[in-house]
C-alpha cells in the first residue's frame, strides 16, 4: 500500500516513512492510494475475534512492512491499561440506538484509542526507516490531545514530548490530567493565549531553521502527534469494524443490513475513519457528521461551500470548537478522485481567502455519502438531561451533540434504520457542564466535583480521574505566546 500527498501525488511513501514524516513537505496530508476491501468471510471471522485482534487484522491491511506479530503486541500493549475488556463496548440504550464507547482509555477520550497506538508504530517505523534521532513530539491542544499524547509517549525510549496548552482555555481537570503527569521524558507549559495562539506558536517553532539546527546537532528531530499524521487515522478504523461485529453478535443489525454512524466532529479525523471502515466493506448508511455551534462543517456539507470567516464560539463541548477541520483534505482528495491539482486549489483558496467551493462531483458525492446537522449548548444540556432521565445512561457534552443531531437526522429523513452513536468522552471529564445539565448549578469546584457527580448519578468515575486528588503538580512554566521558544530550549536543547 502506497500513500501519497493529497497535494502532490508525486509523492509517494510507505506507511512507515509517512508515519514518521507526519505532514508533507508540499503541506498535503499522507492517504493511502487505495482502500483494502474486507473479503468475503472476514466480517464471520471478525466476529468471534477479541477487539486486539481486529485491530490487527484491518490495521495489517494498511501496513506492508509490519508482521501481525509486531502488531499483536503492540495491541495488546497499547489496549491493556483500558478499564472494558471490550476496550470499546457498545452500550444500547434501545433496539435502534446504539453508543460506541471510545472513552475507557487512561485519559478518558476517545484520542486514547489512536495515541496508545501512535508511539509504538512511529518507534518501529523509525527503526524499519533507519533513523535513529530522538523524536521530539510537540503538541498544541485545546484539552483532549495534549494529555493523550502524554500518556501514550511517557517513558518511550527515542522520544520526548513537550505540551503546550492555553493558560485559560481547558478545563480545570484537563489541566490537572496534564500538569501531574508522570515520566522521564514529558513536558507541559501553560502559553498566556487562547488555543489558535498556541497552535501557531507551535507551527511557529516546527518551521524555525536555527532550532531544526540545533536540535540536529544533538541527534534529535521535531516530530508531530497531531491527528494529521496517518498513524493518527488507522487505528480508528478498527472501532466501526469492531462495533459492527458487535452489534451482529447481539443480533441488533441483520448481516449485511445497513446501519448509520454518527460522530461528533471537530478535526474530522473521527468520522473520516468511519469512511475508510464504509469503503472498506462495512455497510454503514449514512455518515451524520455532527457540529455544535461552530457549525461550519453542516454549513459545507450543505453548501458545498467552507466558510470559516465566522464568530468563534466558545463550547462546552470544546473539543469540537474549531473552525479548519484539517482531515477533511483527505475526503476531498478521495472525492475529487485523487485529483491533487483540485485539492491544492481548495487549500489554496482556504489560506487565502478562508473559503472554497467544491465542485459538483465533490458536491453530489457529499451528499450521497453524508448527513450534517448542529446543536447550540442549550439543546447539548437538554440531551444529557433526557437520556440520562430516560435510559439511566449517562453521556457528555460531546456525545450529547451528536444524539440531538441523529434524532435531527430522524426527524428530517424518516429513517430509523439502527445508529451507532460515538461516544467520544467520559462524561466525568466535563464535570461542569453535565452537573449544570441535570440541574446542579452551584456544583463544587476542582477534584472534588467529580465525587459530586458519582453521589448524584451513582455512576463511577473513572480511576485516572479520582486518583487526581492525590497527584503532585510537576509542571507550572507559563509562557508568553512569542515566547514558547523558553520552554522548547528548557527541555529539548
Ligand atoms: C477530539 C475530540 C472530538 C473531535 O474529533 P475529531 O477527530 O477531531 O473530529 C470530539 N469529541 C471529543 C471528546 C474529542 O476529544
Amino acid at each position: 500500500m502506497r500513500y501519497l500527498s493529497t497535494r502532490d501525488t508525486s509523492l509517494q511513501f510507505q506507511a512507515e516513512q509517512t508515519i514518521v514524516q507526519g505532514l508533507s513537505r508540499d503541506g498535503g496530508l499522507f492517504t493511502p492510494e487505495s482502500l483494502p476491501v474486507l473479503a468475503g468471510g472476514a466480517i464471520d471471522q471478525l466476529r468471534g475475534m477479541t477487539y486486539q485482534q481486529r485491530a490487527v487484522h484491518i490495521m495489517s491491511m494498511f501496513l506492508d512492512n509490519f508482521s501481525s506479530e509486531e502488531l499483536t503486541g503492540y495491541a495488546q500493549k497499547a489496549y491493556e491499561g483500558f478499564d472494558s475488556d471490550a476496550v470499546a463496548p457498545v452500550y444500547s440504550v434501545d433496539g435502534k440506538t446504539h453508543f460506541l464507547e471510545l472513552w475507557h482509555g487512561p485519559t478518558c477520550a476517545f484520542k486514547d484509542m489512536a495515541l496508545q497506538m501512535l508511539p509504538y508504530l512511529l518507534t518501529a517505523s523509525l527503526k524499519k526507516t533507519g533513523e535513529n534521532k530522538t523524536a521530539c513530539i510537540l503538541v498544541a491542544t485545546s484539552g483532549d490531545t495534549g494529555k493523550a499524547a502524554l500518556e501514550g509517549f511517557k517513558d518511550v525510549p527515542g522520544t520526548k514530548i513537550l505540551v503546550f496548552y492555553p493558560k485559560d482555555g481547558v478545563s480545570q481537570i484537563q489541566q490537572l490530567q496534564m500538569t501531574t503527569q508522570e515520566g522521564g521524558n514529558v513536558g507541559v507549559c501553560a502559553v498566556v493565549g487562547n488555543f489558535d495562539d498556541t497552535q501557531t506558536g507551535v507551527k511557529a517553532l516546527f518551521s524555525d531553521p536555527e532550532l531544526r539546527e540545533r536540535l540536529e546537532a544533538k541527534q534529535s528531530f521535531l516530530s508531530s502527534a497531531n491527528s494529521i499524521n496517518w498513524g493518527r487515522v488507522l487505528p480508528q478504523i478498527p472501532y466501526y469494524v469492531s462495533a459492527y461485529c458487535d452489534l451482529l453478535n447481539r443480533g441488533a443489525v441483520e448481516p449485511g443490513k445497513p446501519f448509520n454512524v454518527c460522530v461528533p466532529t471537530g478535526n474530522f479525523g473521527n468520522i473520516l475513519s468511519a469512511y475508510y471502515a464504509k469503503q472498506m466493506g462495512i455497510p454503514i448508511s449514512r455518515l451524520i457528521c455532527a457540529s455544535n455551534s461552530n457549525n461550519v462543517l453542516t454549513d459545507f456539507f450543505r453548501s458545498g461551500s467552507y466558510d470559516k470567516n465566522r464568530r468563534f464560539f466558545t463550547t462546552t463541548s470544546p473539543s469540537m470548537d474549531i473552525l479548519i477541520s484539517s482531515n477533511l483534505e483527505r475526503l476531498l482528495f478521495h472525492l475529487s478522485g485523487g485529483n491533487d491539482a483540485e485539492v491544492r486549489g481548495y487549500m489554496d483558496n482556504l489560506s487565502k481567502t478562508g473559503f472554497y467551493t467544491a465542485s459538483q462531483t465533490v458536491k453530489e458525492a457529499l451528499s450521497d455519502l453524508f448527513y450534517a446537522g448542529y446543536c447550540d449548548d442549550t439543546v447539548t444540556a437538554r440531551r444529557i438531561k433526557e437520556v440520562y432521565e430516560g435510559n439511566g445512561y449517562l453521556i457528555d457534552t460531546h456525545t450529547a451533540v451528536a444524539y440531538d443531531v441523529l434524532e435531527q437526522y430522524r426527524r428530517d429523513s424518516g429513517d430509523n434504520t439502527a445508529a451507532v452513536v460515538v461516544s467520544t468522552a467520559s462524561p466525568y471529564k466535563f464535570c461542569d457542564s453535565v452537573l449544570s445539565a441535570l440541574g446542579v448549578l452551584d456544583h463544587e469546584r476542582g477534584v472534588s466535583i467529580i465525587g459530586q457527580l458519582s453521589d448524584l448519578t451513582g455512576t463511577k468515575a473513572p480511576a485516572p480521574l479520582t486518583a487526581l486528588r492525590d497527584k503532585e503538580v510537576r509542571f507550572t512554566q507559563v509562557v508568553e505566546k512569542d515566547d514558547m521558544i523558553r520552554a522548547v530550549n528548557g527541555m529539548l536543547t
